[in-house]
């Protein structure tokens, strides 16, 4: 073993590698700096004096959850119009302060990567900075920066706005100049938008390919915001990575799930991230807590359609969309557990898709499972996840890359 690099040793009752739907008893994990080395079962084996050991009675590792959708600059305020406000009134440095602790509570809550959807100015890469060079404690932060929206659209009030060709590609351009991970692009309107339709394309298919290609051309990929079927023709024209929401609406409370995009979804190897935001955690808190009816009500064909989707094959990944109303970001585990209940998954499947599934939408090759050589995150819960997702809630210790954020 190379001189100076630090070995852990951990067990636990159970192991879930993310892969599979069982997990393995009696687990003896193995880390060596910042990554897995070996997965056994029984004893501490007898020549690892020179590590760490750290034991985890009645407890269940897993991978470290990946939230592919949040917003690290909003509040999760009980109305959409007042996180807009907050967001455009604030200075860079109240919104600088806001995504450092949201950052901080989504790693305590064992989310040990972000793929952030929106932000303001380059506050979001700012974070992801800070955390990389170990002066801000939070998860890995992939930036899109700002999404790319047109003069009224949704999300304008962020700040890209961009109406014609020549200004969408100046648009791209400029978040790929200023450092995003991927490109964002609002495809049809959304409902923290008034002025915007979320059931109309913003873009067409052409527009759509244009920043797709860029991206790609700069080895980034593109994630496109659909929140009704009118979007999905173009998103799937410019082959997209990621169709953030999927939602088939036909019309305002018509959902009718469609076999021929599916099927070219799956073809090309795009994934669909379904929201399990604050709405959608009904089941579990009860409707009392949410005051606006009339987005609940159309919960019920929306689950279905996703259903139909997940059942014909399409790959999905499960989000939180933190920082919109009622869902603040270190809740990731009950919109988990929102998941298994309204799209009737098992407890594996819905953890599978907050990790290893998110971790290849995303081309993060490195994490997502516990196999030797990926990275070491973890996080530990209490109990079994597999048998009762409400597990996912007890955290009992988190490690990001190879280091514990809190001494357990
Ligand atoms: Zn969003």
């Amino acid at each position: 073993m190379p001189k100076g690099v630090e070995h852990l040793l951990c067990t636990a009752d159970r192991l879930f590698d993310g892969t599979g739907t069982a997990a393995l008893a009696h687990p003896v994990l193995r880390i060596s700096g910042e990554h897995v080395e070996a997965i056994g079962t029984g004893q501490f084996p007898p020549d690892s004096a020179d590590a760490e050991r750290f034991e985890f009675p009645g407890c269940t590792i897993l991978p470290g959850l990946i939230d592919t959708h949040v917003h690290l600059v909003f509040s999760a305020l009980h109305s959409n119009a007042a996180i807009v406000e907050q967001v455009t009134s604030e200075t860079d440095e109240q919104l600088l302060q806001r995504a450092l602790a949201n950052a901080r509570a989504a790693l305590r809550a064992g989310v040990t990567t972000v793929r952030d959807c929106g932000g303001r100015r380059r506050v979001t890469q700012e974070v992801r900075d800070r955390i990389h060079r170990g002066e801000a404690e939070g998860p890995d932060v992939l930036s899109c920066g700002s999404p790319i929206t047109t003069r009224t659209g949704h999300c304008h009030w962020l700040g890209l706005i961009a109406d014609t060709p020549q200004e969408v590609r100046a648009a791209a351009e400029r978040m790929l100049a200023e450092g995003a991970d991927f490109l964002k692009v609002i495809a049809t309107g959304g409902n923290m938008t008034p002025s915007s339709n979320p059931m109309k394309a913003q873009y067409d298919a052409d527009t759509l390919t244009m920043i797709a290609d860029l991206g790609r051309r700069a080895r980034r990929h593109t994630a496109a915001h659909v929140l009704s079927q009118a979007g999905l023709p173009g998103a799937i024209a410019a082959r997209v990575r990621t169709i953030e929401h999927c939602d088939w609406r036909v019309e305002e409370n018509h959902y009718a799930f469609n076999p021929d995009l599916a099927r070219r979804l799956i073809d090309q190897e795009q994934y669909v991230g379904l929201t399990m935001n604050g709405m959608t955690r009904r089941a579990i808190l009860g409707r009392a807590v949410i005051d606006d009816s009339g987005p609940v009500r159309r919960l019920d064909p929306r689950f279905a359609c996703e259903r139909q989707m997940i059942e014909f094959g399409v790959p999905f990944t499960l989000h939180s969309d933190a920082g919109v109303r009622w869902t603040p970001i270190d809740r990731f585990a009950l919109g988990l557990r929102a998941a298994v209940f309204e799209l009737c998954l098992s407890p594996a499947e819905a953890i599978v898709a907050a990790t290893r599934t998110a971790a290849e939408a995303l081309g993060l090759e490195d994490r997502g499972v516990l196999l030797p050589a990926r990275r070491a995150d973890l996080l530990v819960v209490e109990g079994n996840p597999l048998r009762d997702p409400a597990c996912l809630e007890n955290v009992r210790a988190v490690m990001k890359a190879g280091r514990w954020v809190s001494t357990p």
